[in-house]
């Protein structure tokens, strides 16, 4: 079975580890190189994606993600994590870094302030029934290059049209938190793209 990383610096570590390891695959911490190269896909996990890039810069791990990324390891971001895949940042932090490789712009805190999180049901692309979709100061994808393909879209409310998940070949993301749920299948779809790959 493949070896599934979570980038382990900082964010929702654990949930991610448990929700793979339920799954059958072998889900491991990545905070250095070492464990970087024993992966076959790599999670990014939520949490804040200015301190994750500055760890990311500290931890010497930076760069070797960005290589892996670019050389094909699938790799699944979720909220935080969609911002650090994404190519462009709208109103990002002054000089924020991201790894980068989605053709994608997201906003980051783009549902509004006061709204911190909220919880939908969502159409996903190739499910039967929808995911129930936890936001918490979630990006959303602003803008889609050529090549990126939306998996899931707000459908009602003010938010309605706004694109939260997202797939160009071995790359995914999400705006929202699959992992704080008992669903698995969005786990489950990364798994199998890592399967293919
Ligand atoms: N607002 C956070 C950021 O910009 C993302 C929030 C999350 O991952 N739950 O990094």
């Amino acid at each position: 079975s493949p070896t599934i990383g979570v980038f382990a610096l900082q964010g929702d570590v654990r949930e991610h580890l448990r929700l793979l390891t339920e799954i059958g695959v072998t889900a491991i911490g990545v905070r250095r190189t070492s464990e970087l190269a024993q992966c076959d896909g790599l999670v990014i996990p939520g949490g804040e994606s200015t301190t994750m890039a500055k760890l990311a810069r500290t931890f010497e791990l930076f760069e070797p993600l960005q290589e892996r990324i670019r050389g094909g390891m699938p790799t699944f971001g979720t909220c935080a994590g969609m911002i650090m895949l994404a190519d462009r940042i709208e109103d990002g932090a002054h000089d924020q870094e991201t790894l980068g490789g989605l053709d994608i712009t997201v906003r980051r805190n783009a549902f509004g302030r006061q709204v911190h999180s909220f919880e939908g049901d969502l159409d996903f692309d190739g499910f039967d029934a929808p995911v129930h979709a936890v936001f918490i100061r979630a990006p959303w994808v602003e803008q889609l290059g050529p090549g990126v393909e939306a998996l899931a879209t707000i459908q009602s409310g003010e938010a309605a049209g706004r694109i939260v998940a997202v797939r160009a070949g071995h790359l995914m993301a999400t705006s929202f938190h699959p992992e704080v749920d008992a669903d698995d299948r969005v786990h489950r779809y990364f798994v199998d793209l890592v399967r293919q790959s």
